[in-house]
């Protein structure tokens, strides 16, 4: 058993707590810090509460500014935790990494580090930060997995599979499709922290095109794709991290990010940003008081883990592949269907963060078994996809294939 410590108490938290709870054979005791405890301690409460633990456990919350590497370093010692799963904001990843590093636990995360100052990355994107640590943690044996939420994660092992299943150096594209066709009943409101959201919309979209990185403006590039389950979507050429990742694994030409969104949305998006609303640079207003037009929009906008209670709908996120099979051109889509409702019954959260929250624990779960016990830092796609996708089909995000031979669950004999 390896004992976990979740880093965050946001609605990924939430989700992440509950499942680590639900296997707590695999994964022992259990400790959530966050720079809110009180939040840390509603999570808590809530995993209590839907009687999630498998086997009586050891769960303790504790509060933690995790931009402070020596008090993580000291949290991670104090409770002989050996996993942190950091599902914390962004601007934390490189603090804990490091903690990580230092004591010798492995990590994983769901997103690429952010530097608050600057609006958004820009490629090369890991290497920007974490690939600059990939030789320390070889050195050090350190089991670091990055991106393994959704969107990174899942769609990376998506785009290692479908490359497997194709000839070998034949695949020339691989398109992630990201369609959210549920409904929060809000005028308007973000999935995930707004900050973080918009921060993806607000700059250049980059892709990987005829092998290199190209420019191009948000909602300039639409595509429409008649899905399983969602149905006709329109989604947009979007940045994404792991876009930087498989384009460096995996030797395709064309590999792009799709993001769904409805013209509501985009009414709404664009008009706060030609008024300068998502702005992260401070204005002053005429009573001499200084403000971050992209933290008031925050601050007015609904909370995103307000939204689970009444979420409905379903999502559908997944990786078109496309190259040869036995020499014949050849299509495949691998692709998960989740539900929002059923997601909040389950454990009280929407569905981008219950799709977000799982996929890290099975990480955690294959760190435990051993089987994704690297003792190296590397992407998702990285390791063997099939122990993930079998055991996420068991613990709540099946995933399906469909291709020339239909449309099927996708499962492996190992
Ligand atoms: P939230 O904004 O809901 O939660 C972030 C948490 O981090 C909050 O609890 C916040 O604390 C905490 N935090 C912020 N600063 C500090 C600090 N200095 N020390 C300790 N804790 C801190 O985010 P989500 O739960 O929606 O997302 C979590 C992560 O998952 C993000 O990195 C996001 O990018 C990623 N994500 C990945 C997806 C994927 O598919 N790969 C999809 C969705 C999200 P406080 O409560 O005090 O604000």
């Amino acid at each position: 058993k390896k004992n976990v410590l979740i880093i965050g108490a946001g609605g990924v938290a939430q989700v992440v707590a509950h499942k680590c709870a639900m296997h707590n054979d695999v994964l022992g005791e259990l400790h959530i810090a966050s720079r809110t405890k009180d939040k840390c301690d509603a999570i808590a409460e809530s995993v209590v509460e839907k009687g999630s633990f498998k086997q009586p456990a050891i769960l303790h919350t504790h509060e933690l500014d995790a931009l402070d590497i020596p008090a993580v370093i000291a949290l991670i010692n104090e409770t002989g935790i050996q996993i942190v799963i950091n599902v914390g904001s962004p601007f934390l990843n490189m603090s804990v990494l490091e903690a990580c590093i230092e004591t010798g636990v492995a990590y994983i995360d769901t997103a690429i580090h952010e530097d608050p100052r600057k609006i958004c990355e820009t490629p090369p994107w890991y290497n920007n930060y974490e690939w600059q640590r990939k030789q320390r943690c070889a050195d050090n044996n350190i089991t670091a997995i990055l991106g393994a939420g959704f969107d990174p994660g899942m769609v990376n092992a998506y785009a290692r599979l479908g490359y497997d299943m194709m000839d070998k150096g034949s695949v020339t594209d691989i398109d992630i499709i990201d369609i959210n066709a549920g409904s929060h009943g809000k005028y308007f409101a973000t999935n995930f922290d707004p900050e973080i959201n918009f921060r993806e919309f607000t700059g250049t979209v980059y892709s990987w095109q005829d092998s290199k990185w190209q420019s191009n403006k948000m909602f300039e590039v639409k595509r429409t794709d008649d899905l399983p389950v969602v149905g006709v979507q329109n989604s947009y050429l979007s940045g994404h991290d792991e876009i930087h990742s498989l384009s460096a694994n995996l030797d395709v030409p064309n590999i792009r990010f799709w993001m769904g969104f409805g013209e509501h949305y985009i009414n709404v998006f664009t008009v706060l940003q030609s008024l300068g609303l998502l702005s992260e640079q401070p204005v002053v207003t005429a009573e001499g008081l200084e403000v971050i037009p992209l933290k008031v929009v925050k601050a007015v906008l609904p909370d995103p883990s307000s939204l689970a209670p009444n979420y409905t709908g379903k999502t559908c996120i997944g990786d078109v592949v496309k190259g040869k099979k036995d020499g014949v051109d050849s299509e495949v889509f691998i692709y998960n269907i989740s539900d929002h409702k059923e997601a909040y019954e389950a454990m009280g959260s929407q569905g981008i963060s219950y799709t977000a929250g799982v996929p890290p624990v099975a990480a955690a779960m294959l760190i435990a078994t051993g089987e994704w016990d690297a003792g190296k830092m590397v992407n998702v796609e990285e390791l063997d996809a099939k122990p993930f996708i079998n055991l996420l089909n068991k613990i709540g995000l099946p995933t399906r294939i469909k291709d020339a031979d239909g449309d099927r669950a996708l499962e492996f004999d190992i």
